[in-house]
């Protein structure tokens, strides 16, 4: 390293941002991570379903595809390699009227070919057997699926980080970045103790911020960024026992997965996201929605008693398409893209990001031109 204060610098400690600092200290970069808030993980990576999800939607070929899919192995081997909590439960992709059954085997046809593994049909009977009290025509069943301790999983990359000699530095944003004459980026960082650093490889993963980020890097293209919407989710909390142990989806909705049952790690049931596009950064929880939650949820638990829902918290997903538009892929943007050497720009990075964030952070590393860690 010569004329750098870091080989890499990455915008973000979510867990995205942090699994691209892994990788590129697994491959001997030096590394800084920026992270503008007073502690790691504070965005949509605390703000979700903590679902590891065995990647069976998504069109194959996709990056969606490919990256959940191989980033979802590595992470139930990452997550017993550092004694991270998870709980491989199981899901039911439950069909609750004929109307659905179609959906389910396409479904099935579109895990098959991600290559997902130990999908089964059953019928509804066979899976209200599993799990008594469920109302189902029909399923799948996915035991790849599960939850996990997102925090856990965050604050053990950064351990590996510091580990091998990098920082990962809190109350420090990124205001703005210009490439150097000979490669690499001049970055200015704001926050208390406001600086400046060169990095020879430039890496954003700020989530909700991924365009302000890119619109202030000199010389980003500004036509390529991608338009932010926010794609609020909801969710709201069982008073009472947990119903199911699996994992209970519906078939998906347009846009997002949609509400769903699990029961967290605490063995309390949750249900949500919905998805309501909004204008403001708004976490707040309204309680009317419960109607909507009950008519929902009853469909596939009919014995859901009245009163049982307790508001929980909201997320918003980074989504990169309006109401209308189709669903586009993640977009990890190298230089063949936006045309700057030594940086890659995420954008969109919403579900699977969480469970897919291991293989973003090889696929940054590799579009980087940095060899596979051995
Ligand atoms: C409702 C909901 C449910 C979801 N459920 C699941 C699920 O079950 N499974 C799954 O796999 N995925 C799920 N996802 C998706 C997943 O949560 C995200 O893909 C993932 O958390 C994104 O991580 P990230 O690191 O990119 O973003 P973030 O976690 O938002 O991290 C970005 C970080 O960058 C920081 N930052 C922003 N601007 C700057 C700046 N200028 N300088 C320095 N730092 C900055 C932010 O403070 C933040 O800490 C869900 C998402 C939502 C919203």
């Amino acid at each position: 390293m010569t004329g750098f204060d870091f080989d890499a610098c990455v915008v973000g400690a979510g867990a995205v941002g942090l699994a691209c600092g892994r990788a590129l200290a697994r491959r001997g970069q030096s590394v800084v991570v920026l992270e503008k808030e007073s502690a790691i993980g504070q965005g949509v990576s605390s703000r979700n379903s903590e679902v590891i999800h065995a990647g069976l939607y998504y069109a194959t070929g996709s990056l969606k595809a490919r990256l959940c899919v191989t980033g979802r192995r590595a992470l139930y081997a990452y997550l017993d390699a550092h004694k991270v909590d998870y709980r491989k439960c199981g899901k039911l992709v439950v069909a609750t009227d004929e109307s659905q059954i179609a959906r389910l085997e396409a479904i099935r046809i579109q895990a098959r070919e991600n290559d997902v593994e130990d999908i089964t049909a059953l019928t509804g009977a066979e899976a209200m057997a599993l799990e008594p009290g469920l109302k189902a025509v029909a399923a799948l069943a996915s035991p790849q699926s599960g939850v996990f301790d997102s925090h856990g999983y965050m604050l053990s990359l950064r351990g590996e980080i510091e580990d091998a000699g990098g920082a990962v530095v809190e109350r420090s944003p990124f205001e703005r970045a210009a490439p150097l004459a000979g490669g690499g980026f001049r970055i200015a960082v704001g926050g208390d103790s406001a600086t400046t650093i060169a990095a020879r490889h430039l890496v954003t993963a700020p989530g909700l911020s991924a365009q302000t980020v890119a619109a202030a890097i000199e010389g980003f293209p500004i036509a390529t960024i991608p338009a932010l919407h926010y794609g609020k989710g909801v969710y709201f909390r069982l008073s009472g026992r947990a119903p199911f142990d699996r994992l209970i989806y519906p078939p998906p909705i347009h846009g997002a997965l949609g509400t769903h049952y699990r029961k967290d790690l605490g063995g309390q049931a949750v249900f949500g996201p919905d998805l309501a596009f909004v204008k403001t950064e708004d976490y707040s929880v309204d309680p009317a929605r419960a109607a909507a939650f009950y008519d929902y949820v009853r469909r596939f638990w009919p014995d859901l008693p009245e009163g049982a829902l307790q508001p929980d918290y909201a997320g918003l997903r980074p989504k990169i398409h309006g109401p209308d538009e189709p669903q586009p892929d993640f977009r990890i943007d190298g230089p063949a893209d936006h045309g700057l050497d030594g940086l890659v720009a995420l954008f969109g990075i919403e579900s699977p990001g969480l469970t897919s964030s291991l293989a973003i952070g090889e696929e940054v590393a590799t579009r980087l031109g940095l060899a596979p860690s051995p």
